[in-house]
């Protein structure tokens, strides 16, 4: 076994595991299964916030429904039901007492080493606390010279667990050259997304993203498309080139885990409108009201 004591729980966590709740740290998994082996496995990554009316859990029918989507494009059976699982999630949070939370669900196959569909599946919810940040610490971010995945070789709308080794290699890469996070592009040279978090950038007054159909559709983005249109702020989504980016005023990442984050530069090239004078700025304080109040979240309880 492994030296490394695991950072994500103690002798207290719970976790769920198909079905059930377990001490995360008297459960295990069989060394022969398919998604160890191969990748082949899909996953969501979840926050919850501790809102004014207690823990929410944001958007969780959302990623719930996506983790259900990836599974049926990738031909992973999806034998759960999404309100319970979404219940089942709050009752994780409260059996650990967490409140602002990331919460990892994963689905992964029984064991079979070849290259069939699976065997089974089996469900694991875990969480861990983590603080909400939005704040106005800016990205130096950097042009990963590994391009996302071909579209025609994967299914690039699917959150895969295989799929990360993309994000891993363009992450390290950027991190090796002294930048904090990468930026890859399509296998057309057109700008794509971050390594788990996707892009905007704002020229002259209007916002503008890279389309859907080479990207993961994030929910975040979907959520930062509906405040643009509460707030009267021109949204455009198209294919763009690296160079249009760089003529940018100002740009961001967004993203569950990320949240929205500002961008200071790429490649070295600072963006010229401070953050805060930005539409990410105003797009940041939205997106943190809502989460905190959690509106337009379609949570069961
Ligand atoms: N792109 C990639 C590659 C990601 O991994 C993520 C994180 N899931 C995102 C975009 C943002 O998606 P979301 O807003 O749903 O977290």
């Amino acid at each position: 076994m492994s030296s490394n004591t695991n950072p994500y729980y103690n002798e207290n966590t719970i976790l769920y595991y198909n079905g059930k709740f377990k001490n995360a740290s008297k459960v295990s998994t069989d060394l022969y299964g398919q998604t160890l082996h191969y990748g082949y496995g899909v996953f969501e990554g979840i926050r919850a916030y501790k809102t004014s009316s207690g823990t929410k859990i944001f958007k969780a029918r959302e990623h719930y429904e996506r983790l259900k989507k990836s599974c049926e494009l990738i031909q992973i059976p999806f034998p759960y039901d999404i309100e319970e699982l979404t219940q089942k999630t709050y009752e994780l949070l409260a059996l650990n007492h967490f409140s602002d939370a990331y919460i990892r669900p994963i689905i992964y196959c029984d064991p079979n080493m070849s290259l069939t569909k699976p065997n089974g599946v089996n469900i694991m919810i875990c969480a861990w606390e983590w603080g909400a940040y939005l704040g106005d610490n800016l990205l130096n971010i950097f042009i990963s010279s590994y391009c996302r995945p071909h579209p025609k070789s994967i299914k690039i709308e699917a959150k895969v667990c295989g799929h990360y080794i993309n994000s891993i290699l363009a992450t390290s890469e950027a991190k090796n050259n002294g930048y904090d996070e990468a930026l890859l592009l399509d296998s057309d040279g057109f700008i794509a997304e971050g390594p788990g978090a996707n892009l905007f950038f704002e020229k002259d007054g209007e916002l503008y993203t890279p389309q859907l159909g080479n990207i993961l559709p994030g929910i975040t983005r979907a959520t930062i498309i509906e405040l643009c249109q509460d707030l009267g702020i021109k949204l455009n989504q198209g294919l763009y080139k690296p160079h249009t980016l760089k003529n940018a005023d100002a740009a961001f990442y967004c993203g569950t885990a990320a949240e929205v984050v500002g961008i200071k530069s790429i490649n070295k090239q600072n963006f010229p409108l401070e953050w805060k004078d930005s539409l990410g700025k105003k797009l940041q304080t939205a997106y943190k009201n809502l989460v905190l109040k959690n509106e337009l979240s379609t949570q069961t309880n």
